[in-house]
């Protein structure tokens, strides 16, 4: 042992369950122990769920002694499973700092999709979203990040029984903004595809922003994981409201950068998704698809609508059916891939959009929107049962 790991009781275990291959390799080297010892350890933990040294057989009891003064595999606490009557699951964790965080599982045939968390809350507070009217405390740790993809999989009984996947793919869509996470976010993606842990394929890791554009052009220098950005607006002017990011990094700068990401990658096949939440009489109108259409045309793209899921705090409606229909016609009239993602969990309030968590707001934000809530309330006439 080094003298950077002399035990010193005060000093906080490193937790392993967020190291990519990497860097556990250089933490079992400062150790004095060998390369595969890392791969080992990370397939316990990674591929038999293993929270406790003492599980890894194949491990010295020398070194599993002297991993437990020195680490832990510490997964965040889950507060609460809820499991939707269509399958869908969700779960609240808590992460150090008393916050909480939703994930949520999704199945679909033989895919089952991980909408996974990066940040508590986020700072962007698109108009339309349950996470930003949260406000924001941190970013999460890695460990936090991969452990939402740990705990999916063991209540499932994958880790332990390594038996047939349940989840087919992740999708960094949950609460935060992932670019502005960049490191641990990267981190954990790199663990999900890791042969030696989750070995998801890179085609089914999906990261999803509203454009931060620096960032996005850091990330095509680092992975080529599928693409999804956070459209929802035609135009600037109307962007500027839905998604206030848009005011630094606008369309044409955003749709460049994902351009410059998708050409990066090897498989020319591979297409970026484009999300459009469609919301009632603001951006659902016939001309914002023609305008769409004309903004797409050269750009690689498969077209996601997502009708929007009403939720407190917000005024917004959610989008007819007929206007729904009208809006992918369009888009398909002109050649469009064009999806349209059905309402899933409701009955567990784990529809896109609404992931709320229970966050610490260090912006104040969501104390300001809940006043303005209030005030509307009040200058609401009174209505009487029955009148
Ligand atoms: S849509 Fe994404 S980026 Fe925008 S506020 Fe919600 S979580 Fe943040």
């Amino acid at each position: 042992m080094t003298e950077a790991q002399t035990v010193n009781p005060n000093q906080q275990k490193a937790n392993l369950l967020g190291m990519s291959l990497d860097k556990l390799k250089v933490f079992f080297s400062e150790l004095g122990e060998k390369p595969f010892r890392a791969v080992q350890v990370l397939k316990w933990i990674h591929q038999y769920g293993a929270d406790d040294f003492e599980q890894m057989s194949n491990v010295s009891k020398a070194l599993r002694a002297k991993l437990s003064e020195v680490a832990e595999i510490r997964p965040p606490e889950v507060l609460q499973q809820l499991d939707s009557a269509d399958g869908t699951r969700k779960w609240l964790i808590r992460v150090d700092g008393g916050s909480a965080v939703e994930t949520v599982y999704i199945p679909d045939g033989d895919r089952g999709t991980l909408c996974v968390s990066s940040q508590v809350g986020c700072s962007l507070d698109c108009s339309f979203c349950s996470t930003g009217k949260q406000g924001f405390n941190r970013d999460l740790s890695a460990a936090e990040i991969i452990g939402q993809v740990w705990i999916a999989c063991k209540s499932f009984g994958q880790l332990e029984a390594n038996g047939p996947r349940k989840v087919t793919n992740v999708v960094m869509m949950g609460m935060g903004e992932p670019l502005l996470n960049f490191d641990n976010v990267v981190d954990s993606m790199n663990l999900m595809m890791e042969d030696n842990a989750y070995g998801i394929s890179k085609r089914r890791v999906t990261l999803s922003t509203s454009g931060v554009v620096p960032a996005l052009d850091r990330l095509a220098e680092v992975t080529d994981v599928s693409l999804a950005i956070s459209l929802h607006a035609p135009n600037d002017a109307l962007r500027n409201e839905l998604v206030p990011i848009n005011k630094k990094y606008p369309i044409a700068m955003l749709l460049d950068s994902a351009k410059r990401y998708i050409d990066k990658m090897p498989d020319q096949r591979r297409k970026m998704t484009i999300e459009y939440t469609l919301i009632k009489e603001v951006n659902d109108r016939p001309e914002h698809a023609h305008q769409l259409a004309e903004l797409l045309k050269d750009v690689p793209v498969k077209i996601n609508l997502i009708p929007f899921n009403p939720f407190d705090l917000s005024d917004y409606e959610r989008v007819s059916n007929n206007a729904l229909h009208r809006f992918q016609k369009i888009l398909v009239d002109k050649g469009f891939i064009v999806t349209v993602r059905t309402t899933r969990g409701d009955d567990i309030d784990a529809a896109c959009g609404q992931l709320a968590g229970s966050v610490n707001d260090r912006t104040r934000r969501s104390e300001r929107y809940r006043a303005q809530r209030d005030d509307r309330d009040l200058e609401q006439p009174v209505r009487l049962i029955g009148s």
